[in-house]
């Protein structure tokens, strides 16, 4: 039978593909996200391709909004079974302009030049509260739903960077490794009342957030987007396709016994030391 899936940050680009891939195994989705229109044009592709689902206006950051969500998903779809908390990002406020100090740095300033010691602690916090926060918020709010129930489960959205810190990125490297460990706690915490929960560590996938980044206009790769390339074993960007397999794994039943891992989906990034 088609359980109920709430899926936060669910009109952004990883985690509509998720919700697709769910709603074809015939589950109900609640896309949550900030951007409705976002969620609500999810939510159409699914429902014209003969799947269910809603698109829900909520905030990640405030309770009172997720409260009013979980009346939406209860009242359309009944308690919720799967959680997956997708919303999430970087801020460049929280980002530096080069990956190493140098001395002449703090020399030489030239206008929005940012090095660690400009970094604005408004940025780092915006950056915190999204991934954290917005990953125990919802937690907080949808897992209610799920205590004592069979087959219940919470899947969070880390990164690779949880394992390495990335260059230039201390706030978003920091947030995810607070999600990774987080997941551990909550997998142990919940351990008693049938609620498993993991976390995907998707390594670079190019979306919207990071395309400048990565590529050039012309679709050649920019220097930092070549280094990532060179440190992917398998060579390539991930495509969102890629998240589906782990998904539909972790939120099922083959995975009954498998809670508090981190599972790193980076074509082999986490694994390799260049050398
Ligand atoms: P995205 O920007 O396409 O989607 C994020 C969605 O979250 C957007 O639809 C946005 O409206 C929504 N959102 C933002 N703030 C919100 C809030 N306060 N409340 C509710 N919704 C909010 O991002 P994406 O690339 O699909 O990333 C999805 C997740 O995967 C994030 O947690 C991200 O950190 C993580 N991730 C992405 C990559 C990557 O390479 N893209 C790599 C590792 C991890």
């Amino acid at each position: 039978m088609g359980k109920t899936v709430v899926i936060t940050g669910a009109g952004g680009v990883l985690c509509s593909t998720m919700a697709e891939a769910l709603a074809k195994e015939g589950h109900k989705i609640a896309l949550l996200d900030l951007n409705k229109d976002a969620a609500d044009k999810v939510a159409e592709k699914i429902n014209n391709a003969g799947g269910k689902a809603i698109g829900v206006k909520a905030n990640v950051l405030e309770k009172d909004s997720l409260v009013l969500a979980k009346e939406e998903v209860n009242k359309a779809f009944g308690k919720c079974d799967i959680l997956i908390n997708g919303a999430g990002g970087n801020h460049p406020l929280g980002t530096t302009s080069n990956p190493f100090l140098q001395a002449e740095d703090l020399l030489n300033k030239t206008e929005g030049f940012k090095t660690f010691f400009d970094l604005d602690p408004k940025g780092i916090q915006f950056v915190f509260n999204l991934n954290f926060i917005g990953t125990l918020l919802p937690t907080q709010i949808f897992a209610e739903d799920m205590v004592g129930r069979d087959n219940c489960s919470i899947l969070n959205v880390s990164s690779m960077n949880a394992f390495t810190p990335l260059t230039k990125i201390p706030a978003y490297s920091g947030a995810k490794a607070a999600v990774s460990n987080f997941t551990q706690w909550l997998a142990v915490h919940f351990s008693k009342v049938g609620i498993r929960v993991n976390a995907l560590a998707p390594g670079f996938f190019l979306t919207e957030q990071n395309r400048t980044l990565l590529t050039n206009e012309d679709g050649s790769l920019t220097p930092r987007g070549n280094q990532i390339i060179e440190q992917t074993p398998m060579g390539k960007f991930g495509e969102p396709e890629h998240l589906v397999g782990t998904t539909l794994w972790l939120c099922g039943e083959g995975a009954s016994f498998v809670t508090g891992v981190v599972v790193p989906i980076d074509g082999g990034f986490s694994a390799y030391s260049g050398v």
